[in-house]
C-alpha cells in the first residue's frame, strides 16, 4: 500500500503524542504497519491522506450508524455552532436529546449527559455505590467499560489487545473493589455474590459483549443477572455504550426484554461527537447532585454542538425501517463471511447481533472471554491487512466489533465479502 504521507504524519505524531495516537488501538500495535491517517469520510467510505479509499466497517468504533458526514448531522452541527458553542448554562437542545433518550430506553426515567462513555460508567458506578452504601462492583472478564481506574480490571477492547487487561497505575486496593465473573456464566456470578454478601453495589455488564469481539448473551443470562442482583440487593447496570440505539432503538434492554436499574450510553447518542449519558430509575438518579449527595459535573456536559448531532442521529434512526435495514445488511455481511470461510477452508466463528459482528479465527463456539482469547490473532492480522489492501477498513484487532451503517449499500457489503474471500485465500 502506497502511504508516504501517512508514514510521515505517523512519525510527526510519535514525536509529540505517546505512540502517535490519542487512543491506543489506533496505533495498529496488534496488526503491525502504519495506520492510514484519515482525511475525510462520506457515507460508508473514508479517504486517507495518500488518496486511498476504503469501505469503512469500523464506523469510528460504533457511533457512525448513519455513516460519515450524514447531511442531517452536519447541518445540525453547523446551525448549533452558529448559535455559539458552549455556555455553561442550560439550553433547549440538551433537553430535546434527553427527552428522546427517556422515550426510547425502557430503564431510563432520569438521565444526565456527559462527554464520553468512560465518564458515563464512572458516574453510574458512583451513583450505585451512593445508593446502596456498598463499595464493590462485579464486572465480567473481557467486558470493557471505559478507562476509569476501577473498570480497568480484566477489561476487553484495547486493554485485551495490548495484553494489559489490568492496567498499571491502578492501585491494588482500588482494583480489589472490582470482582470479575465469567460472561455467560451465572454460576460464577452467584459464587461471587455469596462470597461478598451485602458488599456488592452493582453488577455491570455489556448486555451484548462488543469489546472481546461480539459475544451475544445466552438465553437466560441477562434474566439471571436481573434475578441475582435483586436477590443480593445490588443494582444491575447495563453498559449500552455500544448497544444503545445499535441493536434496537431502545438498546439491548428493549431487544432482550430485561430492564436494568441504570444504563450507560455513549457512541451513537453523540452522532459522532462526544456525548455520553447515564440514567435509570428515578429514585436512584435522585442521588445525583444537586438533588442528592453524589457529586457529578462537567464543563462541557450537554454541549450544544454535541447534543445537536446526537439529536439529529436519533431522529434519523427513529424513522420506520431503519433497524430492519441494519439487520438485512448485517445478515448479508455474515453470509458473505461464511461463504468466504467455506470457500477457503478457514475455521471462522461468526457472532452477530443485528449490525454488529465479529469473525473469530477459531473453531468456536465463542461464548466467553476464554473462547475469544483462543482465537488466532496472527491470522487476524494477516486477514486485516488483506482487507485493507483490498479497500476494506475494519478494526485493527480481533477483539472488536465490525459495524454496518445505514449508509452501506448491498454493493458495499458484497465488495467486502469478495475482499474477505481474497484476504482469506491469499
Ligand atoms: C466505548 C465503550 C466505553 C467507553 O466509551 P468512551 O467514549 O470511549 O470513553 C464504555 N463501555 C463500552 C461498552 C464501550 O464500548
Amino acid at each position: 500500500m502506497d502511504n508516504p504521507r501517512s508514514e510521515a504524519l505517523f512519525a510527526r505524531a510519535k514525536a509529540v503524542i505517546p505512540g502517535g495516537v490519542n487512543s491506543p488501538v489506533r496505533s495498529f500495535g496488534a496488526v503491525g504497519g502504519t495506520p492510514p491517517f484519515i482525511a475525510r469520510g462520506a457515507g460508508a467510505r473514508v479517504w486517507d491522506v495518500d488518496g486511498n479509499s476504503y469501505v469503512d466497517f469500523l464506523g469510528s468504533w460504533g457511533p457512525l450508524v448513519l455513516g460519515h458526514a450524514h447531511p442531517a448531522v452536519v447541518e445540525a452541527v453547523q446551525r448549533a455552532a452558529a448559535d455559539g458553542t458552549s455556555f455553561g448554562a442550560p439550553t433547549e437542545r440538551e433537553v430535546r436529546l434527553a427527552e428522546l433518550i427517556v422515550a426510547a430506553v425502557p430503564s431510563i426515567e432520569l438521565l444526565r449527559l456527559v462527554s464520553s462513555g468512560t465518564e458515563a460508567v464512572m458516574s453510574a458506578v458512583r451513583i450505585a455505590r451512593a445508593f446502596t452504601g456498598r463499595a464493590k462492583v462485579l464486572k465480567f472478564n473481557g467486558n470493557y467499560h471505559g478507562h476509569a481506574d476501577g473498570m480497568l480490571v480484566k477489561a476487553g477492547s484495547g486493554a485485551a489487545t495490548l495484553g494489559v487487561p489490568t492496567s498499571a497505575g491502578v492501585p491494588e486496593t482500588y482494583a480489589a473493589e472490582t470482582l470479575v465473573a465469567e460472561y455467560n456464566d451465572l454460576g460464577s456470578v452467584g459464587a461471587l455474590l455469596e462470597a461478598h454478601v451485602n458488599h456488592i453495589a452493582a453488577i455491570i455488564v455489556e448486555p451484548v459483549a462488543g469489546n472481546m469481539g461480539v459475544v451475544p448473551p445466552e438465553p437466560g443470562f441477562l434474566e439471571g443477572l436481573r434475578r441475582l442482583a435483586d436477590d443480593a440487593g445490588a443494582l444491575l447496570i447495563f453498559d449500552e455504550v455500544i448497544t444503545g440505539f445499535r441493536v434496537a432503538y431502545g438498546g439491548a434492554q428493549a431487544r432482550y426484554g430485561v430492564t436494568p436499574d441504570l444504563t450507560c450510553l455513549g457512541k451513537i447518542i453523540g452522532g459522532g461527537l462526544p456525548v455520553g449519558a447515564f440514567g435509570g430509575r428515578a429514585d436512584v438518579m435522585e442521588m445525583v447532585a444537586p438533588l442528592g449527595p453524589a457529586y457529578q459535573a462537567g464543563t462541557l456536559s450537554g454541549n450544544p454542538l454535541a447534543v445537536a448531532a446526537g439529536t439529529a442521529c436519533l431522529e434519523a434512526l427513529a424513522k420506520p425501517g431503519t433497524y430492519e435495514a441494519l439487520e438485512a445488511l448485517g445478515a448479508q455481511a455474515e453470509a458473505g463471511l461464511r461463504a468466504a470461510a467455506e470457500a477457503t477452508g478457514t475455521a471462522l466463528t461468526i457472532n452477530r447481533v443485528g449490525s454488529m459482528f465479529t469473525a473469530f479465527f477459531t473453531e468456536g463456539p465463542v461464548r466467553t472471554w476464554a473462547d475469544a482469547a483462543g482465537s488466532d490473532t496472527e491470522r487476524y492480522a494477516v486477514f486485516f491487512h488483506g482487507l485493507l489492501e483490498r479497500g476494506v477498513y475494519v478494526a485493527p484487532s480481533q477483539f472488536e466489533s465490525a459495524f454496518v451503517s445505514l449508509a452501506h449499500t448491498t454493493e458495499d457489503v458484497a465488495l467486502a465479502a469478495k475482499a474477505a474471500a481474497g484476504a482469506l485465500g491469499g
